[in-house]
């Protein structure tokens, strides 16, 4: 069956001049914010690393600078414990151009300390807004050529050998790669948990999972057009609580959709795979049964009617007895979906005026009623 939970997980969005996502904001500002933990913990790491290789390579003030590095991670990692964002984003930006300055000052343009700061590119325009993506790229890039102007004019303060500084190079380089890799994959992955929260909002009804009306029309439209194709018969049930209001008044509106959630869940058990359930809206539900015809598709219904007659529901550690009422009709081809509706609809009504608590089918079209086109270019 076509249904799935609902996501829940949806904040509204505030407006901000400088969008640094906030913590909590939405799924992708979670999801931003344990990425920039997860940065802050791998940087130090790797600027351990670098502690170790600059000692062993006799650059002494290099290794200093990392352990300064390390440092300011660790506090970048514990602001955004305390919430304190923007001021751990700060920090990293200030280390990372002052290590790529440093770096470049010390041992010299070629040894690529400077890659580090084309991280910032995607991370700049990604999440700034309202126009100020360029004017930061611009002053990083003004940054960039200054430092690489400063460094060629000094020439490297520490020199290292050629052959560690290609090692340290290469290095570098291989470092880039990765994280550039890793910031790819993490906004893709942010894309596709939006994509997914968005067609779910479009798709399913929010309280009980099951299809929303409109997209229980798009995937009816699917099975009736392969049913026709296989000349199977579909079967349409609406169903329809009794007396809701009741509940609703004498247990309180969350009992009420406690109740619906229940009843779309039991539909769902009681229902096949490819049948497509949806929530018809307030107290209504519907279901389309390819390959059933008529009197199977009662006993259908007529099954999950004395299911949920013959077991009140408890809800709040109350025993709630309830019943449910159907109308049941034949569709015969896509065009016929709406005027089946009616027919199923025009059923639940009789089965209401008999007293409810039971299952009433359609009348069968004329066939001009299933071709109204057709008959009145006969006529
Ligand atoms: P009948 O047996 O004739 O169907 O009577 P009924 O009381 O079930 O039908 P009626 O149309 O009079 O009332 C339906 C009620 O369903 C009224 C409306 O407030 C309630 N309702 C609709 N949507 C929701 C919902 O999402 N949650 C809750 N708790 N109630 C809802
Ligand atoms: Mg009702
Ligand atoms: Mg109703």
């Amino acid at each position: 069956m076509a249904r799935s939970a609902p996501d829940s997980d949806i904040a509204p969005r505030t407006p901000r001049r400088f969008a640094v996502p906030q913590r909590g904001s939405s799924l992708a500002g979670k999801a931003y914010w344990a990425m920039v933990k997860q940065v802050a913990v791998m940087a130090a790491v790797i600027d351990a690393g670098y502690v170790v290789l600059f000692w062993w390579l006799g650059s002494g003030p290099l290794a200093i600078i990392n352990l300064i590095s390390i440092a300011m991670y660790v506090g970048a990692y514990q602001l955004v414990t305390m919430r304190r964002n923007t001021a751990a984003v700060t920090l990293i930006w200030l280390e990372v151009m002052l290590h790529a300055a440093l770096g470049s000052l010390l041992i010299g343009w070629d040894s690529g300390f400077h890659y580090y700061l084309l991280l910032f590119i995607p991370t700049i325009v990604v999440a700034n807004t309202r126009g100020y993506a360029v004017p930061l790229v611009l002053a990083l890039l003004a940054y960039y050529l200054g430092l690489r102007a400063v460094c060629d004019w000094l020439g490297p303060l520490t020199p290292l050998s050629p052959i560690s500084l290609k090692w340290v190079n290469a290095l570098h380089v291989a470092l880039v790669f990765g994280m550039l890799s890793a910031l790819a994959a993490f906004y893709r992955r942010t894309v596709l948990t939006a994509e997914d929260r968005l067609r779910k909002q479009a798709t399913l009804d929010p309280l009980t999972g099951l299809n929303n009306r409109r997209h229980f029309e798009t995937l009816a439209t699917h099975v009736l057009a392969r049913s026709q194709r296989d000349g199977t018969p579909v079967t349409l049930l609406l169903c329809d609580v009794d007396h809701f209001k009741r509940v609703n008044d004498e247990r309180g509106h969350a009992v009420g959709d406690e109740v619906l959630m229940a009843i779309a869940r039991m539909l769902g058990q009681n229902l096949r795979d490819g049948d497509v359930v949806a929530r018809w809206g307030g107290e209504e539900f519907v279901a389309l049964m390819p390959a059933s015809p008529l009197d199977k598709a009662c006993a259908t219904a007529e099954r999950i009617r004395a299911a949920v007659q013959a077991t009140p529901l408890e809800v709040d550690a109350t025993p709630l007895a309830l019943t449910l009422s159907f109308g049941v009709a034949l569709v015969h081809g896509v065009q016929d979906l709406h005027a089946a509706i009616a027919r199923a609809d025009k059923a639940l009504y009789d089965a209401k005026n008999a007293g409810r608590n039971r299952v009433s089918a359609a009348q069968e079209p004329t066939p001009a009623e299933i071709m109204p086109s057709q008959a009145a270019a006969l006529a």
